[in-house]
């Protein structure tokens, strides 16, 4: 079998197949054995239904990979080493310890915060490698809240920010773009990205919620943050709207040579969490737009990494789409 070389335009629709690359899938059952608490929102059946939900005959093309653990080195990338041993070191042996009123861990918290930044990494080494050209990382905790020296909202380690960093550290990359579609703002994403016109920073995200941050005049050190904020029972059309109108044009000027995709599924209507009105298939819709940009910019490469979403049926619906968008575009 050949191997796929090309990887601009058209490679991957060979009317033959010889250059089709596939979509990966990263996950691990630690990320399963992170436990924040009984009636915590962020619960473990939050990926069970996720990989539950692309374990369908459809996604029988995915090509499944066990998510290693990131090293101390790459979490360094995007945080300081005093910062992951405080972290690692909070793990309790049993029990709960809390870093803030929602940030919980338990024994299994630790490795399960690893896997996720390791299955970045990972995918990173696939996408940019070219082994794969695009990548869901059915993980958690979730990152994007998580700042270079403090955790929370859920999160821990930065998983997003550590996968750009480390496509630029062991890959040579220069320019690496993160777009949020999570209901909530990314503080920490963007917290790490502001300073540094190399990297890129977009998000919708309801406004007024939590954390409170991703004003539209939070521009960055050099326009290289977009934040597109939407009130509280915006839908498809004004998410639609700002991902056309704001968000594709800047990451498209940007010219990123790797995207990666903060997916959190919260911003569906029935999701409980907030206020916002998405459905299904606005997940197919921008993700096939993302990869669209991908496409044009960077021969494809683009790196999604699950955030939130915590009504279970519609995070399962919803991340299906998305994972049966990124294989479409392949
Ligand atoms: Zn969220």
């Amino acid at each position: 079998m050949e191997r796929p070389q090309p990887r601009g335009a058209g490679s991957s629709s060979s009317p033959l197949g010889i250059y089709a690359m596939t979509t990966q899938l990263y996950s691990h059952p630690a990320c399963i054995d992170h436990e924040p608490g009984q009636s915590h929102v962020e619960s473990p059946g939050r990926l069970k239904a996720v990989l539950a939900a692309v374990d369908a005959p459809r996604f029988a093309a995915l090509e499944r990979r066990e998510a290693p653990k990131a090293t101390r080195q790459q979490i360094s990338l995007a945080h300081p080493a005093d910062y992951v041993d405080f972290v690692l070191e909070s793990i309790p042996s049993s029990g709960y310890a809390a870093f803030d009123a929602d940030t919980m861990v338990s024994p299994g918290s630790g490795e399960a915060a690893l896997r996720a930044a390791g299955a970045l990494c990972e995918a990173v080494d696939a996408v940019v490698g070219g082994t794969a050209e695009n990548a869901f990382c059915a993980v958690r905790p979730p990152g994007h809240h998580a700042e270079a020296s403090r955790a929370m909202g859920f999160c821990l380690f930065n998983s997003v920010a550590i996968g750009a960093q480390h496509a630029r550290a062991a890959h040579g990359l220069k320019r690496v773009a993160v777009v949020d579609f999570d209901v909530h703002h990314g503080n920490g994403t963007q917290a790490i990205f502001w300073d540094d016109p190399e990297l890129f920073y977009a998000s919708s995200h309801q406004m007024p919620l939590y954390p409170g941050t991703g004003a539209v005049d939070e521009t960055g050190v050099a326009g290289n943050i977009v934040n597109a904020p939407l009130p509280a029972g915006s839908g498809s059309d004004a998410f639609r709207a700002a991902m056309t109108g704001r968000i594709l044009p800047a990451l498209e000027t940007f010219s990123p040579e790797l995207i990666i995709i903060s997916a959190g599924f919260d911003a569906h209507a029935d999701d409980p969490l907030a206020g916002l009105n998405f459905q299904d298939e606005d997940y197919a819709w921008a993700t096939s737009e993302l990869c669209a940009v991908a496409g044009r910019a960077c021969g494809g490469r683009l790196i999604s990494a699950l955030e939130g979403g915590y009504d279970l049926d519609a995070l399962a619906r919803s991340a299906a789409a998305h994972v049966g968008a990124l294989m479409s575009s392949t």
